[in-house]
């Protein structure tokens, strides 16, 4: 059963965020002119190596509380998401020869400067970052349901919500929410996992980050997930979904209207629950179990096409290969790069924005195979920089390929893991043997 932790209680993430600060933990050389920590204490901070989300400049906001009446400047102000940023400070101060000292300001409502420290540093907490608890068998319509009992819903969904919670962090997870928040493997606070030897592991970026990033995307070849800490965030009772031609404008393709069978020429606007939003795909369902169409072959293919070549592919794909019309609907949404984090598994093409395309119709199975491979075949033959996503391969040659320049990390990550090659062994990457070489 998923738990939401609401915001009150404490759990903090920063990198998971991408390193919003424009701050950076300083070297000696680049310490701002206006701190007044030592060079030494400069130096050691550049020396912890963290991605500390740390001011030197406009530190004079720190030196103000409700009693407007003490105004102790500090040196630095650390905006502090997790346990391990405190450590990394508390430890400084603590070896600091220079007597450097720290303070917590909660909400600054102190009378005599109590959260306050002359030349020390001042550490702000992070907003708190509410988040949900799910088994990793979990369905993502359940943990849905049960964040919704607090007005809260993970930021990055998939379209379809009877997946479950390790399965889809397997992969990726995406839909329409990923262009913002990234997908699903982007909005992880903590795994809890069972590797391939049978320990039990609780990993974040901030412990065990290499496991935690490998099983990510990891295609179920590094360990179990068991739990999972998600990323919520607050969304309203009610949306407004709106059907209209600005789908093939906005993605800036231009599409044959006159070839595309399923593009809505009316602008509908549908006044729904946030549920009946994110679950809007299970009455589709329910209408393929009827007609049986849910139980025959779904040999689907899902790319991730780059920018600077999705103008070909549309010229070529859309336009000619599948002017007929697709018979059903094809999912195309564009992606920001910088929201992945390419530590983690799962990997996408190398240019900033990509898209995910995923022409999941023909006329009939056999046509779509056909369709399959001749999409492949052109995006090979163009030397497009594709990747396919929820990939399908079946010689070692096409995961080398798959993986590229990531392939060393993701072959050293497995014998680390699951050296005798237990899990998931239908992805076809490794085979089950009595030690991994
Ligand atoms: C109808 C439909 C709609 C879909 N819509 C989307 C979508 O909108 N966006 C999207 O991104 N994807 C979508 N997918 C793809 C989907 O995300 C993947 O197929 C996903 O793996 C399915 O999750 P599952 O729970 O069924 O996994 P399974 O099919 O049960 O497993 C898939 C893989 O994940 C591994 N795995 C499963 N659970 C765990 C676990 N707990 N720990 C470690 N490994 C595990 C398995 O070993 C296996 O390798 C869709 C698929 C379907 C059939």
């Amino acid at each position: 059963m998923s738990a939401v932790t609401p915001s009150k209680d404490i759990f903090y993430t920063v990198g998971l965020l991408g390193y919003a600060s424009p701050h950076s933990a300083p070297t000696a050389e680049t310490c701002h002119p206006s701190c007044s920590l030592s060079k030494e204490n400069c130096r050691e901070l550049a020396a912890l190596n963290l991605n500390l989300n740390i001011s030197f400049s406009n530190t004079a906001k720190a030196s103000q509380d409700f009693g407007h009446m003490y105004h102790d400047r500090p040196s630095a102000i650390l905006y502090a998401s997790s346990a391990q940023d405190i450590v990394a400070i508390v430890k400084l101060a603590y070896f600091s020869p220079n007597n450097l000292t720290i303070v917590l300001k909660g909400a600054g409502h102190s009378i005599y400067g109590q959260a306050q420290a002359l030349h020390g540093i001042v550490i702000k907490m992070s907003t708190v970052v509410p988040f949900v608890e799910a088994s990793g068998g979990e369905l993502w319509i359940d943990v849905v349901k049960e964040a919704l009992k607090k007005g809260m819903a993970p930021r990055s969904l998939t379209d379809y919500l009877y997946l479950s919670v390790g399965g889809t962090l397997s992969n990726a997870g995406v839909s329409g929410q990923a262009f913002r928040y990234g997908p699903q493997i982007s909005n992880v606070l903590e795994l809890e996992v069972v590797t391939g030897k049978g320990e039990i592991v609780i990993c974040s970026e901030h412990q065990h980050a290499d496991l935690f990033y490998s099983v990510l995307g990891g295609l179920g070849q590094f360990a179990i997930i068991t739990k999972a800490k998600i990323r919520l965030h607050h969304v309203p009772p009610k949306v407004v979904q709106s059907l209209s031609l600005s789908l093939s404008l906005s993605l800036s393709l231009s599409l044959s209207l006159s070839r595309i069978s399923y593009l809505i020429l009316s602008y509908i606007i549908i006044d729904a629950s946030y549920l009946g939003f994110l679950d809007r795909v299970h009455d589709k369902e329910r209408d393929l179990r009827k007609s049986g169409l849910w139980y025959t072959p779904h040999p689907w293919l899902n790319l991730f096409i780059p920018r600077s070549r999705i103008i070909e592919f549309d010229a070529w794909v859309f336009k000619q290969k599948l002017s007929g019309g697709i018979n059903g609907p094809m999912l195309v949404y564009f992606l920001n790069r910088n929201k992945w984090d390419s530590q983690m598994s799962e990997v996408t093409p190398s240019e900033d924005i990509f898209y995910a395309v995923s022409p999941r119709s023909a006329p009939t199975i056999g046509m779509l195979m056909d369709q399959n491979s001749k999409i492949l075949y052109f995006c090979r033959t163009k030397s497009i920089e594709y990747k396919q996503y929820l990939p399908q391969y079946v010689n070692q040659d096409e995961w080398k390929t798959h993986f590229d320049h990531l392939c060393p990390r993701f072959r050293e990550r497995k014998p680390r893991y699951d050296p005798k090659a237990i899990l998931s062994p239908a992805q076809r990457i490794f085979w089950r043997s009595k030690t991994l070489s």
